[in-house]
């Protein structure tokens, strides 16, 4: 009888969850359409629940309020963040994960992610239950760029990122339709296109930088059942040429849209392409430079705020990317602002002597498993030279060198020679554009092994 009782109450369950998922989902897709009003009062909402959880869950921001003489009633909109000074990488990336996390957190059921950024500063960010749903924004921005619940979605990326969940998986098994799978850039180019023939993907989503690899390769071996209808990038600058390119090999539409591990996705092109929709129901962006908010047109450092992050929470936390705010309302209908220009997340390949060429993902992946780094760059100063500067922590030992000298060994073979620096500072290499992967090679004196495009 208790058998039938339990099993009662977990089928309701799960009918209440999917109920609350699909209203939920609803939702988010109409607050894309919400008047200017409708959006501020939204967000100002969501802003003052999250500053009031912040300083009264965790210590780091308690910590800052106090500091700083700030009360979570101070906040109540957009404008009164101004007042709360920026946070950035180094600011939390010392401190005990205790201090950053929510305190009502069970930091052992936490998926943790470690990510370099485009900052070359390694950091473990962590998800929970008390994160909103962070999904949504992604279905949204499918949904609104010609993806279909059916279609079956191919996502490449780094191990790391693998999700247990996925994309319409909740945790009703209403949804738990295998429509989407995850490669592994680790893997190599010949896996990729293996897998990518025999799965026949209708959306493909990966890196700028990889999926341009991937692309050169299928035009080089003249592969013909690759076709996309949808090609969501992300990571990098996407240049005019490579959209071309890639979308003329896929014959497919080709989307663009920024995201980072803090917060996920933050701006997407609509199908007008005409900048990017900033998720304003999300996350709050600012564009700043020297301390105070730039007019429309100028460039800017962006400080986000992610509204809906509660496990660990960002409130006006610096990139380390730049972009431009846009005064054009875009044609779709979408009420979201629109970005610009998004500048600052661009990393070079390394070449090899035999022409193949190492994603900068995959180099920084290595990396950023190391826990005691603190901020790294890679640069190859020959086609057989590399050096890499590491700043670390007090703990880090001679083991960790050697581990790290054959992880790179593993990737990029032994004739390459690889130098390890332990560095007191990196240097900066421009005032915003901080490359973690440098290539000083002319590229055109080697040889490489996809040269067409
Ligand atoms: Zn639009």
């Amino acid at each position: 009888m208790r058998y039938f009782v339990n099993r009662k109450g977990a089928v309701y369950r799960r009918i209440k969850g999917t109920i609350s998922y699909i209203f939920d989902t609803f939702q988010h897709g109409r607050n894309q359409f919400l008047s200017p009003e409708s959006l501020r009062s939204l967000q100002s909402k969501k802003l003052k629940k999250l500053i009031h959880h912040a300083y009264y869950n965790t210590v780091y921001y308690r910590n800052l309020f106090d500091r700083w003489k700030i009360k979570p009633s101070d906040v109540n909109d957009e404008n009164d963040l101004i007042n709360i000074p920026i946070t950035i990488r180094k600011n939390i990336q010392s401190l005990p994960k205790e201090d950053i996390l929510n305190k009502n957190e069970d930091i052992a059921g936490c998926r943790i992610v470690r990510t370099s950024g485009s900052t070359g500063e390694p950091f473990s960010i962590y998800r929970g239950k008390y994160d909103r749903e962070r999904r949504l924004p992604y279905i949204r921005m499918y949904a609104s760029n010609r993806c279909r619940f059916n279609d079956k979605m191919l996502i490449i990326t780094t191990q790391q990122n693998f999700s247990k969940s996925g994309y319409f998986r909740t945790k009703s098994s209403f949804f738990r339709r295998k429509r989407e799978k995850y490669l592994s850039l680790e893997k190599g180019i010949d896996y990729l296109l293996d897998e990518m023939r025999s799965y026949k993907c209708d959306i493909l989503i990966g890196y700028v930088s990889v999926i341009r690899e991937i692309t050169q390769e299928i035009k080089r071996r003249n592969i013909k059942n690759i076709h996309p209808r949808v090609i969501f990038l992300t990571g990098e600058m996407l240049s005019k040429k490579d959209r071309g390119f890639i979308s003329s090999v896929f014959n497919g539409e080709v989307f663009d849209y920024y995201s980072c591990s803090e917060c996920g996705i933050i701006a997407w092109e609509c199908r007008e392409h005409n900048g990017y929709h900033v998720d304003a129901d999300n996350v709050i962006v600012e564009l700043v430079k020297d301390d105070k908010s730039v007019c429309v047109g100028e460039e800017g450092k962006v400080i986000i705020t992610c509204l809906n992050s509660y496990t660990m929470p960002f409130i006006r936390y610096e990139l380390g990317d730049v972009c431009i705010l846009s005064d054009k309302k875009c044609p779709c209908g979408i009420g979201f602002p629109v970005l610009k220009l998004i500048a600052g997340r661009s990393n070079d390949y390394i070449v090899l002597p035999d022409g193949r060429r190492i994603s900068p993902y995959l180099m920084m992946a290595t990396m950023d498993k190391i826990k005691r780094v603190i901020k790294y760059r890679i640069v190859q100063e020959t086609i057989d030279k590399i050096r890499i500067k590491i700043m670390v922590d007090s703990y880090f030992s001679q083991e960790e060198i050697n581990a790290i000298r054959l992880d790179y060994e593993k990737i990029m073979g032994k004739d390459i020679s690889i130098e390890i620096d332990l560095c007191k500072e990196i240097e900066k290499n421009s005032v915003y554009k901080k490359h973690v992967i440098i290539s000083c090679l002319n590229r055109s004196n080697i040889k490489e092994s996809n040269n067409d495009n």
